[in-house]
């Protein structure tokens, strides 16, 4: 039994948050590629599902739906991801929480509670990116698309 490969679905990392989940990639999929992490960002992906476990305790224990966690480096290059992304490193998560409200209360709330952070990011008003990463910078931004370009501009709406 010990020598079955690792199924992703049943395999949790958290009380609510499966290795499935935080590897899931709607691009990665669609183009074949692999996403399994190694075993050194397994386990910060697995400090992750414990960080995201405090802010789904701070959104009150509603559904959290993740749009990307971990992300091998030929899917960051699919998804067109920044070369230095935390989520190659299993540091950093996409994810609504629609019962609680737009990423943009989501995001400005956390900024407010939570205690230890490196990054969170108001992304086009569609989902909240929260890093974990070693830098602790409390960094808050929103990422807007102007002429087909991302700009970034510092807070979060209502912070
Ligand atoms: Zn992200």
């Amino acid at each position: 039994m010990n020598a079955a490969p690792l199924d992703p679905s049943a395999h949790r990392l958290s009380p609510h948050f499966s290795l499935a989940e935080m590897t899931v990639s709607a691009t990665g999929s669609r183009l074949g590629l692999s996403n399994l992490p190694g075993p050194r960002e397994l386990a910060t992906l697995t400090r992750t599902a414990e960080r995201m476990e405090e802010v789904r305790a701070l959104l009150g224990n509603l559904p959290i739906l993740v749009s990307s966690g971990y992300r091998s480096p030929a899917v960051n290059r699919a998804v067109g991801g920044s070369s230095s992304s935390a989520h190659m490193t299993g540091h950093a998560v996409d994810f609504i929480c629609p019962a609680f409200g737009s990423p943009a209360k989501v995001a400005a709330h956390l900024a407010r509670n939570l205690t230890a952070f490196d990054q969170i990011i108001e992304e086009f008003g569609d989902w909240v990116h929260i890093g974990f990463g070693p830098g602790q910078r409390r960094q808050l931004l929103t990422a807007r698309r102007i002429r087909g370009r991302t700009r970034y501009t510092a807070g979060i709406e209502g912070v």
